[in-house]
């Protein structure tokens, strides 16, 4: 067995691999990751599981073309079949958000928002966006942060003024703040809604006139909660005032990894430049693949799916409520998506009960809470967790299992057990959910690994 990786890296003179062997490990540890997911909670708010349908295109050719610019209009031969591909996978997004233009080349969110940015903003323009502590991703970030509408794009991101007992944008405030920056000649281009810790809807409605007024466009960033929308489970952004909306396709959503943009008809053919030559020049075509597949997959399922993400993540924060943990937003009830953020500093810091629940096979992020950079925490220690019930909804768990689940935490973090032990019965109660739910075939258990050497 080769050495195993865990801390610094080697310098290349240090290094003298034997490349079978190392091309035997990889494959053991690939083994060994799959095993592991199968005894496991997979909680973490930005992963899911796909189908095995999805997991098959993703393993087709596909994967190895190229096909570089819009279906019918490429500059490589060879893509009869991959042109009819993304042409349903066009017309099942288009079908799935109701509306009349969708680009699926994005490779991921961060790459979609990037096109959103490219279509909507030019350097030095000002956007509006939630800070990283209040829920926002670092692809809304300012320069300072190396974030990408800062240090990529050259935006002057100013945040939404956030209120932390509503974990929401205050209206009010917000309003205020667009008319100092317009008296100011600076004027947001661009307001991005959305974020990675989303539990209620954002006021699009609310605000979509005062920006209109002020000439701004709107996008929405939907990569957490793409799958509660396109289920009838959350806003709608599209439909409540958005110029756009960007998202990941594999955390709410189960495909592949990926991104998508959707819109208004009007600006499609900019956006279409935006994405290439602006952002891609290939686009993955075997996720390609797999994004159809999934959407169909939602077309047909996804209203039940979503709706049972929303009632298992409620089920989760009160059932860790009344075990003692501190879940935000008590006073809207929660959550109305499919995660939650806990306070936990009265039990250790995020980072020491994140590795201490993985010790015990259960997989969650630590997180910045609104409040942690004025009480002096960051990133590396922050005050919270976040957990999200994608992935265990996909496995077909229903509301009592996951109180199991809040059950199977509080031993760990509020009784201090050992988390090795949790481990066993973590593994025992996975038994019951092998199999992917909401598809149209599941022959093969979720996690099962795909020889094909
Ligand atoms: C995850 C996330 C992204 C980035 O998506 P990737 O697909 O990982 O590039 C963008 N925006 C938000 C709000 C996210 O949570």
């Amino acid at each position: 067995m080769a050495k195993s990786y865990t801390g610094d890296s080697p310098t290349a003179s240090e290094i003298s691999l034997e490349p079978r062997q190392s091309y035997n490990q990889v494959f053991q540890l690939l083994e060994q990751h799959h095993q592991w997911f199968t005894n496991s909670l997979p909680l973490i708010a930005s992963e899911n599981i796909p189908s095995p349908a999805v997991r098959e295109a993703v393993l087709s050719d596909f994967g190895n073309r190229y096909a570089e610019g819009w279906t019918g209009e490429r500059v490589y031969a060879g893509c009869k079949y991959i042109d009819q591909v993304e042409q349903v996978c066009i017309d099942l997004a288009k079908q799935l958000f109701k509306i009349d233009f969708a680009d699926v080349r994005p490779i991921s969110g961060v790459c979609a928002n990037l096109v959103a940015y490219t279509t909507f903003t030019n350097p030095g323009d000002t956007m509006l966006a939630l800070a990283i502590p209040a829920g926002g991703h670092i692809s809304m970030g300012k320069k300072e942060f190396g974030g990408t509408a800062g240090a990529v794009r050259g935006l002057n991101v100013e945040y939404f003024p956030f209120d932390t007992e509503e974990m929401n944008i205050d209206i009010d405030a917000t309003e205020k703040k667009i008319q100092k920056l317009a008296q100011n000649g600076k004027k947001p281009t661009l307001a991005m809604f959305g974020g990675s810790v989303l539990p209620f809807p954002h006021p699009v409605r609310e605000l979509t006139t005062i920006f209109q007024q002020h000439d701004s466009k709107i996008c929405f960033d939907a990569a957490h909660v793409a799958g509660l929308v396109a289920g009838g489970q959350f806003q709608d952004p599209l439909h409540e005032g958005a110029d756009a909306m960007t998202a990941s396709t594999h955390k709410t959503l189960p495909g592949p990894q990926g991104g998508i943009i959707l819109s208004k008809a009007e600006n499609g053919e900019r956006i279409k430049k935006s994405t290439f030559p602006g952002n891609v020049s290939n686009h993955h075509l075997h996720h390609l693949a797999g994004k159809a597949i999934m959407f169909a997959e939602m077309l047909a399922f996804g209203r039940e799916y979503a709706s049972q993400i929303v009632k298992n993540s409620r089920a989760l924060a009160q059932a860790l409520h009344e075990r003692g943990f501190q879940v935000l937003g008590e006073k809207k009830g929660f959550t109305k998506s499919h995660l939650l953020v806990a306070d936990i500093t009265k039990y250790g810091d995020g980072k020491t009960i994140e590795k201490k629940l993985e010790d015990a096979n259960i997989i969650l992020n630590r997180n910045l809470l609104p409040y942690d950079i004025k009480a002096g925490r960051h990133f590396e220690a922050p005050g919270g967790i976040r957990a999200g019930v994608s992935e265990v909804t996909r496995l077909g768990m229903k509301e009592s299992d996951v109180v199991e689940i809040a059950d199977l935490m509080t031993r760990v973090v509020v009784k201090g057990e050992d988390p090795r032990r949790v481990a066993v019965d973590v593994a025992e109660f996975r038994k019951g959910f092998q199999r992917v739910q909401y598809a149209f075939e599941s022959s093969k258990d979720a996690y099962a690994y795909i020889h094909i050497r």
